[in-house]
């Protein structure tokens, strides 16, 4: 078996939704970044990636690259899918964490979920997704930023 991590940040700025891991969370605040800025789905990328060792989502989708700008983040996750598939790994499970002051993440849990689960082909048994602020301080407490953390398990195909 393989483990990998993987972690991101966004900055926040006002509009909305708020795309969390799919799902257009309706909101106030919306991530800012050159793609979709999907920071939990670009966690789940690095911690596939990185237990494959097949490097980071940067090198797969450099920001330099203008094809990259607003690229919908379900066709990152995808790729990093197919790549570790490619080397002959299949996903045991993922365990992520979402550090955000707001919104309340509880309500759309299933549904991130089952949005991930369906993108990398596996129950959603198998997709953890937990909610933590920031406790009014810092980044994500001041609502600068929200950030992501992804511990994923790989097996042999
Ligand atoms: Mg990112």
């Amino acid at each position: 078996m393989r483990v990998g991590i993987g972690h991101d940040t966004h900055r926040l700025g006002s509009g909305g939704p708020l795309k969390l891991g799919g799902i257009d969370i309706p909101h106030d605040h919306e991530l800012v970044g050159h793609s979709d800025a999907d920071v939990l789905m670009h966690a789940v990328v690095d911690a596939l990636l990185g237990a494959a060792a097949l490097g980071d989502i940067g090198q797969m989708f450099p920001d330099t690259d203008p094809a990259n700008r607003r690229r919908d983040s379900a066709e990152m996750l995808e790729a990093a899918r197919d790549a570790v598939r490619a080397v002959g790994w299949r996903i045991g499970n993922i365990d992520c964490i979402i550090f955000a002051q707001r919104p309340r993440l509880l309500p759309h849990r299933q549904a991130i979920r089952k949005r991930l689960a369906d993108i990398l082909d596996i129950d959603p048994e198998r997709v953890s997704l937990k909610g933590k602020t920031g406790e009014h301080v810092g980044p994500v407490g001041q609502e600068e930023v929200i950030a992501a953390q992804c511990v994923a398990l790989l097996e042999p195909r």
